[in-house]
């Protein structure tokens, strides 16, 4: 998932079902994703400076 903020820069996504009817995002530097401008494009570059990559490492032997 990806979001285009005010800026221009776009975000990694990630959202969850936290009520049967109600779909929360938000973006993986900690920002709250407006529903409605969240949008599925996996090749998409991310622009965000902040972006934090999914790290294995701590569980890894
Ligand atoms: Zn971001």
């Amino acid at each position: 998932m990806r979001w285009r903020d005010e800026r221009g820069i776009v975000h990694a996504c990630e959202g969850a079902d936290i009520h049967p009817d109600v779909r929360a995002y938000w973006t993986l530097c900690g920002k709250e994703a407006p529903n409605d401008c969240v949008y599925l494009s996996e090749r998409e570059a991310i622009s965000c400076p902040l972006r934090q990559q999914p790290s294995r490492a701590a569980n890894d032997p």
